[in-house]
């Protein structure tokens, strides 16, 4: 169960329009993930429009809606049209006591009562007890036996603070899925990173499901994130999830994009750094063989390696990065590139990919004309204003003149570019942008880095002028042509 749309949209800061949960929810479709829980119905009446437009798209998942035990959250869902509740009681004494001022017994039946009602309103539910690494281990399975009897079609085990551990988490789920008779789901959150490890652990000892989040949002620190538990079933316990891994890159990126929390560059497997390499001596060895500095191919979730270039980079690192360029140059012309991005990484500067294809094409004599060229741009911006720029490129001889607005001059004038090549790179999307002033000062050198990405390749480009929107532009235009003629 992916719980992107519900816990992960409680990541502090984070609420998502109707349309943007559409997306979401389509896409964890496309990934092949059995239940989405898109939601909690009770919470207002746009949430309760996007939880209907999910459950009405003819996705092949099942539509879940989060419950309390309250029987107006059930008709709420009822509503929506889902296709089953993820009901959730609170099973911990501080639970019980502190937050409901109830007694367990009371708890107990209000839960099998609740789920009464919404078996006979024809929902599956899945019963799960909040805080139940916390509970008495007792009370907890006489309260999912009383939702067994009730009609329970699942139960989950929430370990909401994040405190078990992988050997217990085993141990748990070994007892409860040999004493139970209805199958029991995991929820784990990443309080001490162990959300992936526990995860995995309370699979092993019998856990049917687990609930994960896209990028391991949620609550705090985050709940099980999907591409961990996903790759190292797949990958280090060769178990067939029945994912389709290689769309979990671009997943990945979607939903940062749309909830506008950013990854982590040191994050396993989507973070910007996790297929990324740099010092000379790990590049050479994966000239020899990829696996030698590589824990598993990058492709397999639909992502490509990155070789960064700079101050560490060894001559391997240049022919590997010129190799993935699918640029040939001699071992005299490979030498010369190797000195001048040396030069480049001595100043301090960084070296996009945009500037050793420049350098490349420099040494081997190759340069191409640009197929995207700016030929002018004009900004208007004040306080009184809405930022609005028009530009004029060419595109292979034809001119194309476009306008756009944005939040500032910056935004605006990229607006305007991407609307303007829309005919020839519509799928490019920027996924970083990074201003540097270099020397300090309103007068310094401003360094713009980005990085833009299509169809799953990501790459980098930089621009560096004395002024913020020219550079930002040559960024763009430097990427945006690498990006297309490799098309
Ligand atoms: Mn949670």
């Amino acid at each position: 169960m992916d719980t992107t749309l519900r816990d992960g949209e409680q990541t502090p800061g984070v609420a998502l329009t109707r349309e943007k949960k559409l997306l979401i929810a389509r896409a964890l479709d496309e990934l092949g993930i059995p239940i989405i829980e898109a939601g909690s119905a009770i919470t207002s009446k746009g949430e309760r429009e996007a939880i209907k437009a999910i459950a009405k798209d003819g996705l092949s998942a099942e539509i879940c809606s989060y419950c309390r035990i309250v029987k107006a959250d059930v008709d709420y869902a009822l509503k929506c049209d889902v296709d089953s509740i993820h009901l959730v009681a609170p099973v911990s004494d501080l639970h019980i006591r502190t937050k409901l001022k109830k007694s367990r017994d009371e708890v107990r039946q209000i839960a099998a009562d609740v789920t009464e009602y919404a078996k006979a309103h024809g929902l599956s539910v899945e019963l799960s007890g909040e805080d139940s690494s916390r509970a008495d281990p007792e009370f907890l399975k006489a309260l999912y036996s009383d939702g067994i009897e009730a009609g329970a079609d699942r139960l989950c085990y929430c370990d909401t603070v994040g405190l078990l551990v992988p050997e217990k988490a085993t141990e748990i789920f070994k007892e409860l899925s040999t004493s139970l008779k209805a199958p029991i789901s995991v929820h784990c959150h990443n309080d001490f990173g162990f959300a992936t490890a526990n995860t995995v652990a309370a699979l092993a000892g019998g856990a049917k499901q687990a609930h994960v989040t896209i990028n391991g949002l949620g609550e705090r620190s985050g709940n099980a994130s999907l591409e961990e538990v996903v790759m190292s079933l797949e990958w280090l316990y060769k178990y067939d999830t029945g994912i389709s891994c290689k769309q979990i890159y671009r997943t990945s990126r979607l939903v940062s994009r749309l909830t506008g929390i950013p990854v982590a560059p040191n994050k396993a497997l989507v973070g910007g750094n996790a297929f990324t390499h740099e010092a000379g001596i790990h590049v050479h060895g994966l000239l020899a063989d990829k696996a030698t500095y590589e824990p598993m191919s990058p492709e397999l979730i639909g992502r490509q390696r990155q070789i960064v270039l700079g101050k560490h980079a060894g001559r391997s690192s240049v022919a590997l990065a010129l190799k993935e360029m699918g640029l040939e140059a001699g071992e005299a012309q490979t030498e010369e590139i190797f000195k001048r991005v040396k030069q480049m990484g001595d100043q301090g500067k960084f070296v996009s990919d945009s500037d050793l294809q420049t350098i490349a094409e420099n040494v081997l004599n190759t340069y191409s004309k640009p197929l995207v060229k700016l030929e002018e741009f004009t900004i208007v911006s004040g306080n009184r204003v809405t930022p609005t720029a028009s530009v004029k490129l060419s595109i292979k001889e034809r001119e194309i003149i476009q306008a756009g607005i944005g939040n500032g001059p910056v935004d605006a004038v990229i607006n305007a570019i991407r609307r303007a090549v829309r005919s020839c790179a519509e799928d490019i999307s920027l996924e970083e942008y990074h201003v540097d002033a270099i020397t300090g000062g309103t007068d310094a050198l401003v360094e713009v880095r980005m990085k833009l990405s299509k169809n799953g390749r990501t790459i980098s480009s930089s621009g560096a002028r004395t002024d913020i929107i020219t550079a930002s532009v040559e960024a763009l235009m430097n990427g945006m042509n690498r990006l297309v003629r490799e098309d």
